[in-house]
């Protein structure tokens, strides 16, 4: 059987991107290999994927499919971004990260946002990476409790639900992840 490491130790991460592969393919986690996070020193996304790729790559002799991500809203100057999860860390979780978001924006007409998602796959012979963005908006209140991270204040365009208010199914028919991923089986087999 073919095995591949998903490269992240974030969990909603890791569902979404094993459900976008083959049921052929065994998926196997940093966690079980004892494997710890690389320091994201990267200055975009395509930076850290790449580089997240590479690291797990050096520890183990598997393929790799990495994945770096984050919410870029357009009235914070493109914030979050690469420091979606940081944002996380440093307010004490996603939940008081998106409560100090909807504070800042909490007189903001403009709530353009956009999920965006490198996915980096690695091998012996190719290092593939690419890009998925889905526009959307910021909603005024943290709705629905599906997903992970900023799913809860994330509404598609076009949509009236949060990304937290839909089910997995739906919200991995159209995300970045899935945008990326589609990319990336068009130039690989997977
Ligand atoms: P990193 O790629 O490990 O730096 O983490 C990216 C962070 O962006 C995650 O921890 C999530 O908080 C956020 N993020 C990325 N993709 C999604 C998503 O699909 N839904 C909600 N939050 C996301």
């Amino acid at each position: 059987m073919k095995k591949i490491l998903i490269g992240t130790h974030n969990s909603g991460k890791f569902k979404e991107i094993s459900f976008l592969l083959s049921k052929k393919i065994k998926k196997i986690s940093p966690k079980s290999l004892k494997i710890k996070s690389p320091k994201e020193t990267g200055k975009s996304f395509i930076a850290n994927s790449k580089l997240k790729a590479r690291y797990f790559s050096n520890f183990s002799n598997l393929p790799v499919i990495s994945d770096d991500s984050g919410l870029c809203i357009k009235s914070l100057n493109d914030k979050p971004g690469i420091y979606s999860a940081r944002w996380a860390k440093r307010y004490g979780s996603f939940f008081k990260a998106m409560k100090v978001i909807l504070k800042k924006m909490k007189n903001e007409k403009n709530r353009s946002a956009t999920f965006v998602c490198c996915l980096t796959f690695i091998s012996k012979k190719k290092i593939i990476t690419t890009t998925g963005k889905i526009k959307g908006s910021i909603s005024y209140k943290i709705k629905g409790k599906k997903g992970f991270g900023y799913d809860p204040i994330f509404i598609p365009l076009s949509k009236s639900l949060t990304f937290g208010e839909m089910t997995k199914a739906d919200k991995m028919k159209m995300d970045h992840r899935y945008i990326a991923f589609k990319q990336l089986k068009k130039r690989i087999k997977i």
